[in-house]
């Protein structure tokens, strides 16, 4: 799951982390009251998961209440790369004397924590890797390890950073990697990091990506994911809801597929054979009434879906379950589309015996995946 600026600023305030105080308006006025609390000069920042924001006109510096009310103005609805803005983050404008950048990631192929530091920050750290790389302080950390003290100073001083900064930094990095590690991140990037005219070292800006796989162990992760999808796709917002592994496409063959690999190929044949997917959705191991009803229930909100293409391969999934499911949920939602549905893998059999005895021009068997692709790509197209 990855953070808004504002949500990555609360995650580093957990952690110790210096942030700015501020916080967050979703309406012109809301957004002056706030600046006026708050005192001037304030930074309005746009709330966006997307990079160069700053560019790009998202982020404005007021000096008095008359200019919060037209950057507020310009910056709310404004379409960033593609994403609306819906909420900005308003805060104490900083004094900067110069910009770093530090992140910290996982290195698959070495299998350990990577590290980056560099004392050209406030770019974007691609562009530094390409035209600059020595100005990049990598390290690598040994997970088991994990950060010591000697080797965060170590690395500081590579950077080369202003003197001023190096203790604060050392220090910062430090909670860092422990916001990275310990929380369950799977990327934590300051970019930039400053060191401010009064000699303060201090994240101005927060890019965190947390890992789902840990989300079983962080129920507060909760107050963050009911805001990012707020301002994402209606039916990604119902899925999550229903706790299904969705993404809503534009296409008009809807997917109910179980595994991701499976449902991933099943996008793939539907487009292989003409046809364009309305979304990807994974109902997982398991699947019975309940979910395959849900997967129904998100897909028929789709105005686009033409046709709706089921495609399970039995593992621990079984078959019979999974037809005694569609049965069921096809009895509970007034479908906009007609099934075709392919069952393969354990209890098949049983599974097709199951729905032939519900077959119509609604609910199609077709015995493999490429068949039942080219079916719901001719229904869906109209053919
Ligand atoms: P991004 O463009 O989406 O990465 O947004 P950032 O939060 O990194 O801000 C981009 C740039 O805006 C920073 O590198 C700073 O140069 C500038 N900026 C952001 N906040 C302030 C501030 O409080 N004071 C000043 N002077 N500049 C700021
Ligand atoms: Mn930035």
């Amino acid at each position: 799951m990855d953070l808004f600026e504002y949500q990555g600023k609360q995650y580093f305030a957990r952690y110790d982390i210096p942030v700015p105080t501020g916080d967050t308006a979703t309406t012109v006025d809301q957004a002056v009251a706030l600046a006026d609390k708050i005192g001037y000069p304030v930074v309005i920042k746009a709330q966006v998961q997307v990079g160069g924001r700053g560019k790009a006109g998202g982020i404005k510096l007021a000096s008095n209440a008359e200019e919060a009310r037209f950057h507020a103005t310009n910056i709310l609805g404004m379409d960033i790369k593609g994403h609306i803005v819906r909420l900005v983050w308003i805060e104490s404008a900083s004094d900067i004397e110069e910009e770093y950048y530090v992140s910290f990631t996982l290195d698959r192929s070495k299998k350990q924590f990577l590290g980056m530091l560099s004392a050209e920050g406030g770019v974007e750290i691609e562009t530094v890797a390409e035209t600059n790389p020595d100005a990049i302080a990598f390290l690598d950390i040994n997970p088991v390890d994990g950060l010591t003290a000697e080797a965060a100073r170590a690395w500081v001083e590579r950077a080369n950073l202003n003197p001023i900064a190096v203790d604060q930094t050392v220090a910062l990095v430090q909670k860092l990697y422990n916001a990275f590690n310990a929380g369950d991140a799977d990327l934590v990037e300051v970019n930039p990091l400053i060191l401010s005219k009064d000699g303060r070292v201090y994240a101005l800006d927060a890019k965190v990506s947390l890992d789902d796989s840990a989300a079983a162990r962080h129920p507060e992760w909760e107050a963050f994911r009911s805001v990012s999808v707020e301002a994402g796709d209606e039916r990604e917002i119902l899925a999550r809801e229903k706790g299904l592994q969705y993404i809503g496409l534009s296409g008009s063959v809807g997917i109910i597929a179980n595994g991701a690999g499976l449902a991933m190929s099943t996008l793939d044949t539907v487009q292989q054979v003409g046809g364009s997917a309305a979304n990807f959705l994974d109902i997982g191991g398991g699947a019975n009434a309940e979910v395959v009803t849900n997967a129904l229930t998100v897909i028929n909100t789709d105005e686009n879906v033409k046709a709706i293409l089921i495609n399970i391969f039995g593992g621990i999934t079984r078959g019979d379950e999974v037809a005694r499911g569609i049965v069921q949920a096809v009895q509970n939602v007034n479908l906009r589309a007609p099934l075709i549905i392919r069952i393969d893998g354990t209890n098949a059999v049983e599974g097709r015996a199951i729905l032939k005895q519900h077959e119509s021009d609604r609910v199609i068997n077709e015995e493999t995946m490429l068949s039942a692709a080219r079916r719901a790509v001719a229904i869906a197209e109209g053919k």
